[in-house]
């Protein structure tokens, strides 16, 4: 089930790419699908190592450049950070974000109530306003026993 589901998503992805005269290259696909493989939120160091188990010559930069790129067309998120490199997040579906600040990790999770949230009305007036997410932080279960 998972695995057509990423069928899914990397096909979505092809069709966004061409709509946007983005060349489809294999190390371009091979980003993506390392991206939605990982639920980590990873960064692009993290990103580049996954890859260059496949694309041996491929170098950071061109990994951190393809990952701004998606960014840029949407078909990925850069994930509001508290310091620290930037991640991304291959879910462009609405869905809120528990951030420990411990050990760094970020997970995604649905709530019914926040799906709800009303923009208040002195921000409607002056923005349109595109998503809204809740990001809360603190400490995950093993970091808080730690503590
Ligand atoms: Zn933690
Ligand atoms: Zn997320």
């Amino acid at each position: 089930m998972q695995k057509h589901n990423d069928e899914h998503r990397v096909q979505r992805f092809i069709a966004t790419c061409r709509q946007h005269k983005l060349k489809v290259t294999p190390q371009r696909v091979a980003i993506y699908r390392a991206l939605i493989r990982s639920d980590q939120h990873p960064t692009a160091d993290i990103m580049f190592q996954a890859v260059q188990r496949e694309f041996p010559s491929i170098s950071f930069d061109t990994v951190n450049r393809t990952l701004l790129t998606f960014a840029g067309l949407g078909v990925v998120d850069v994930v509001e950070v508290f310091g620290g490199p930037k991640r991304f997040d291959p879910n462009v579906d609405d869905h809120h974000h528990m951030h420990c600040m411990a050990c760094g990790q970020i997970i995604d999770f649905h709530h019914a109530s926040y799906a709800r949230l009303e923009v208040p009305a002195e921000i409607a007036r002056s923005f349109h306003v595109l998503s809204k997410r809740v990001v809360l932080k603190g400490l995950c279960a093993a970091c808080a026993l730690e503590t």
